[in-house]
């Protein structure tokens, strides 16, 4: 008889952010273990990854079906990437309505096998409901974080506990996780330091969180090294393991994914073989944020007077449709545009460019990011140092940890309304790319040391594993051991 392959369910939300990890999560799994992957999303989602698997890959992509519509959502967007922010919440609150066709989805699976269940789901953090669902249909169930762990705990401590309505001062800590230290006010993303319990994030990250308690753990983009106190969180507050399995990346089809607009893969790199090494900033606030107008032209001026080279992902300013027509000549400058073409000193690409292929490349040396996790672990893997400027979400912490612990990131705004000065974006500029400053050589030095460790994580070679290679493995085994126990159970009840 063939032997039963073991199949593996993979669940993100829609969003470029959440759907890029897992991808990588669902590559890395294909090329390393037997196991069958179920790569499960929305209609339009699914259109689109089609394009971004090779040929012979065996990822099964499955789609469930969503009417945006029905939610009040623009037709023929099923992805957060070319949404409105305040529009976010309400495709977050859309998508529990995927419980029913989810449940049939599995169901069928475990017909197809014969009455045996699928090894386990995985699913994102926003899917708190298929936990409880696992465990109605005996199917082990992880969460997988494309968010770094500190980032999360911070996140999660601030959702559950809405720390800062309790204190009168503008600065405060968190009262499951001292570890963070002070928080300040500006550190909270506008959803957060919103929130009053009734609103329509709190209400669903209530439900979305407590969700979590019917996990069996939690899967993290990332590396025990860097991220131990997160971890540590998590395994403390949730009583569950949380594995840290990074960092998987995702390469070439980060591209294919893109939305509108961009540029070719083959353009940037010629443009940056142009450059010196380690001359270029990249500039990129990540798939979904933006800035407001006059911090866009705060920091074209801030590009301009630090005589550094640049590429800068622009994305039209807060107020104006993701795919509206670029009003490069209102938004930026006077002459902004003509003069880094004819000095050749910078590259703007519309909306979406190969950042891997860029943080790759060598003559690119820092990376002015919001500071999302993936392209953190890009950043990091490539030994880049960065310049944070988060926007939403978890970013604020994660900037804390780049800078407060691990030393690789120098802060240079906060959010989408704050007050940004060109003269302190050029300084901070040549802080981190200058031959000038001790503490940007450290952090370039730092960058270099922690991409050895990032690398060695994953490494399985001669004997030697890496940890995050271990961390895999203990997953695997736990998700096996209570497989064995459920048959067990199944027989002694038989
Ligand atoms: N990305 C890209 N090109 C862009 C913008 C983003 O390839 O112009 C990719 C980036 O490499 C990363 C992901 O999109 O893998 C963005 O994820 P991140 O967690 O950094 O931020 P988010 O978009 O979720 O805010």
């Amino acid at each position: 008889m063939a032997e039963r392959k073991e199949n593996l369910v993979l669940f993100p939300f829609m969003a470029q952010g959440h759907i890029i990890p897992f991808l990588a999560l669902a590559r890395y799994l294909e090329q390393r273990t037997n196991y069958t992957i179920t790569f499960v999303n929305t209609p339009l989602n699914i259109k689109k990854l089609r394009s971004s698997l090779p040929p012979n890959s065996s990822i099964s992509l499955v789609e469930i079906p969503f009417c945006n519509s029905d939610h009040g959502l623009p037709s023929n967007n099923e992805n957060t990437n070319a949404l409105p922010y305040h529009l976010v919440i309400r495709l977050l609150e859309a998508s529990t309505s995927l419980k029913p066709a989810f449940k049939k989805l599995i169901e069928n699976l475990i017909e197809e096998q014969h009455g045996q269940p699928p090894l386990c789901i995985i699913a994102d953090i926003f899917f708190g409901w298929t936990a409880s669902l696992a465990k109605e249909l005996n199917v082990f169930h992880a969460i997988f974080s494309g968010a770094g762990g500190y980032g999360l705990a911070c996140y999660y401590s601030l959702w559950v506990n809405l720390p800062h309505r309790k204190v009168d001062s503008d600065l405060f800590s968190l009262p499951d996780f001292p570890e963070a230290s002070s928080i300040h006010i500006t550190q909270l993303p506008t959803n957060i330091r919103e929130a009053d319990g009734t609103d329509s994030w709190s209400v669903f990250q209530k439900q979305n969180l407590s969700g979590w308690m019917n996990s069996d753990g939690i899967l993290f983009n990332t590396v025990e090294e860097l991220d131990h106190t997160g971890l540590l969180y998590f395994s403390r507050t949730l009583g569950r393991p949380a594995w840290p399995i990074g960092p998987v990346l995702l390469s070439m089809e980060s591209r294919v994914l893109a939305g509108k607009g961009g540029i070719g893969r083959e353009l940037c790199i010629e443009w940056l073989s142009t450059k010196p090494l380690n001359s270029v900033l990249y500039v990129s606030f990540g798939s979904m944020n933006t800035i407001s107008a006059s911090q866009m032209m705060q920091l074209a001026m801030g590009l301009e007077s630090s005589g550094r080279n640049f590429v800068w992902v622009v994305r039209p300013p807060i107020g104006f449709e993701v795919n509206s027509e670029f009003k490069t000549k209102e938004w930026l400058p006077e002459g902004f545009e003509e003069r880094i073409k004819d000095s050749g000193r910078g590259l703007l690409v519309h909306n979406w460019a190969p950042q891997l292929e860029i943080l790759t490349h060598k003559s690119v040396s820092a990376f002015l990011t919001h500071c999302g996790w993936n392209s953190v672990l890009e950043a990091l893997n490539h030994g880049v140092p960065m310049i944070g400027w988060p926007m939403a979400a978890e970013q604020f912490f994660n900037v804390k940890l780049l800078e407060e612990k691990l030393g690789v990131c120098v802060e240079v705004a906060r959010g989408k309304s704050c007050e940004v000065r060109h003269e302190d974006i050029a300084a901070k500029i040549e802080l981190v790319m200058g031959e000038t400053s001790g503490r940007g050589k450290d952090m370039r030095r730092q960058a270099r040391q922690l991409m050895e460790i990032i690398r060695n994580a994953m490494k399985e070679e001669d004997g030697f594993k890496g940890s995050s290679v271990e961390a895999m493995e203990d997953f695997f085994s736990t998700a096996m051991t209570r497989r064995e126990k459920t048959e067990m159970e199944k027989k002694i009840a038989a």
